[in-house]
């Protein structure tokens, strides 16, 4: 057989399997009203959580940057692609966070594989929550330590994993608002236990920041618990793109020489920081204030119409479990022949047996969109799951 042929078998697997992916296009700009596939839908969909991408003040700051300073910088930030713009950001990123260090990565995915390759090797142990996003499990593998897997959010597990003292070095690695459940990790549990037992403490926040805590600065601040590293993403709730490691001076310097991702990659445009750092002014001001206090009323009342709803009550990922593959799929199509866009997610995203709707919710929607999503979902069978 060749490739080809191959390949179209797999293909053909994940077919009949329900597993098959394919993508949607999205004509315009990103919001709460999107056209995907040439149909106009109210878009809960998205990680737009503030509602900022398609904000003129950001498209108004990339687009001077791009004017100022070109379309792109040519090469990796340690040759010669090292732009004002990059350290900027990270010099009002640390600011915000007030960490000593901070480090930009073209993506969160690219900032998790970093961090973790750079801080472990062969001989270090790392602590992750089973349901940790795919980028710290890659970059748990990529970087050799032993990876020791604890049940979601089960900390006498992970207290009796941390208590035998062994591992050059360990680390426990957690996201704090979980991605496919909308659930919120106990931050100042893990940090007591990663003090107790010798363990440092890597906190992805990359559905948090902008969204939680004061000045949208996420979960670990809002309980006052300093992580080695904290990472978050311009992806989701800044309406833009890249991500950062906000951490020491000494960590961040580190990343600088051993963060793959960041050493051996184009620096990001000038004009997406550029972009980035206009949505932090709107994130720590007031405005963002405003709209997280819109989001979070979004999130209470969609689970008022839908109890059956997971995630944190004012979570602005709710999650609606459906079990099976092809009817969470049915369910998509649905709602889109309703005109709603919600993507339902499928293993390998979560696991089997849990696929879901995972409803976005942004402070751009108006209550008329919730109640119509949350009047939708209650037409739906389902089970509904403490889990999830
Ligand atoms: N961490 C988590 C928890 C995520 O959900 C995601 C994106 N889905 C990432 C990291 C990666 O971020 P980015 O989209 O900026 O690559």
């Amino acid at each position: 057989m060749s490739l080809d042929d191959e390949v179209r078998a797999e293909l053909r697997e994940l077919e009949v399997t329900n597993r098959l992916r394919i993508p949607r296009i999205l004509d315009g700009v990103q919001g709460p009203h999107a056209v995907i596939d040439g149909r106009a839908v109210i878009n809960f969909a998205s990680n737009d959580y503030l509602g900022l991408a398609g904000d003129p003040r950001l498209v108004r700051a990339a687009a001077v940057a791009l004017d100022e300073a070109g379309a792109g910088v040519g090469s990796s930030r340690l040759i010669v692609g090292n732009h004002r713009q990059h350290v900027e950001l990270e010099a009002a990123v640390a600011d915000w966070l007030r960490y000593g260090g901070v480090r930009l990565f073209n993506a969160g995915y690219a900032a998790n594989v970093g961090v973790m390759t750079a801080l472990l090797r062969a001989g270090d142990v790392v602590f992750s929550d089973a349901l940790n996003h795919a980028s710290l499990i890659d970059g748990c593998r990529l970087s050799r330590a032993e990876i020791v897997v604890f049940p979601h959010a089960d900390y006498r597990a992970l207290e009796a994993a941390l208590s035998p003292a062994r591992g050059r070095r360990r680390i426990v690695v957690s996201e704090s608002l979980f991605s496919m459940d909308g659930d919120i990790a106990d931050v100042e549990v893990l940090a007591a236990l990663c003090r107790r037992h010798d363990a440092a403490f890597v906190l992805d926040e990359a559905h948090a920041v902008g969204v939680l805590g004061p000045e949208g600065r996420g979960v670990a601040a809002a309980c006052g618990v300093v992580p080695d590293v904290v990472v978050g993403t311009f992806g989701k709730a800044f309406g833009s793109f890249g991500a950062f490691a906000a951490t020491t001076r000494p960590i961040a310097e580190l990343l600088w020489n051993r963060a793959r991702p960041f050493v051996f990659s184009t620096g990001l445009p000038p004009s997406v920081p550029a972009a980035s750092r206009a949505a932090l002014e709107l994130v720590r001001g007031t405005e963002g204030d405003q709209r997280r206090v819109k989001l979070a009323g979004h999130a209470r009342r969609l689970r008022q119409l839908e109890p059956r709803a997971g995630g944190a009550p004012t979570s602005a990922i709710a999650p609606l479990l459906i079990g099976g593959d092809r009817e969470v799929m049915a369910c998509t199509e649905a709602l889109l022949a309703n005109g709603l866009f919600v993507q339902g997610i499928r293993p390998p995203t979560v696991p089997r047996g849990t696929a879901r709707l995972r409803i976005g919710l942004s402070a751009a929607h108006d209550q008329q969109h919730i109640d119509k999503i949350g009047k939708y979902l209650q037409t739906l069978g389902g089970t509904g799951s403490d889990h999830v």
